[in-house]
């Protein structure tokens, strides 16, 4: 048995780990970017956003009674998408970043929809709203992502047929 609380704060917990994770690897992606302007900018107030979220999901906590100094440790859930993002360097590492982060948009969607159904369940509606603001930065950027997935992919492609360019990022 446990208390629908518990999971709750659970779960917000994992929301931040996910929020830090993404701030290390969009972080990294729009360092990296120079020949994609537009991604590169979407992608940084998508950085700062999620420095924001971080923040509101601990502000959360903290109201819940949740000690934040054990939010640390469970930061390594979502591993394997963030090398995806981070870790590659290969020869079409923009697009790969692409794919990781609309990947990543997605499952963070599904995480604060999960969160609101939670925080409704529970009648806390400070959390759900809260959750509801972030819930539409990321339809946003997802939204965002999927626009222009056309307009990059030819503008990588155009870009390595060309010589003497750097299509990769
Ligand atoms: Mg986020
Ligand atoms: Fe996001």
């Amino acid at each position: 048995m446990t208390n629908p609380t518990d999971h709750l704060i659970a779960w917000l917990k994992d929301a931040h780990a996910a929020e830090e994770q993404a701030i290390t690897m969009l972080s990294n992606l729009a360092q990296r970017i120079e020949n994609y302007p537009d991604l590169k900018a979407r992608v940084e107030q998508h950085v700062n956003e999620t420095e924001r979220q971080a923040e509101r999901v601990r502000e959360c906590l903290r109201r819940l009674g949740s000690d934040s100094s054990t939010l640390k440790d469970t930061g390594t859930k979502l591993m394997g998408l963030g090398q995806a993002l981070s870790g590659i360097f290969t020869s079409d590492e923009v697009i790969k970043g692409v794919l990781a982060s609309y990947t990543f948009e997605q499952m963070e969607i599904a995480s604060y929809k999960i969160l609101i159904a939670a925080a409704r369940h529970l009648g806390d509606t400070e959390t759900a709203r809260v959750c509801e603001e972030i819930l539409q930065e990321e339809i946003a950027m997802a939204k965002w992502l999927e626009e222009n997935l056309e307009r990059l992919t030819d503008r990588f492609l155009d870009l390595g047929a060309k010589p003497g360019q750097t299509a990769k990022h």
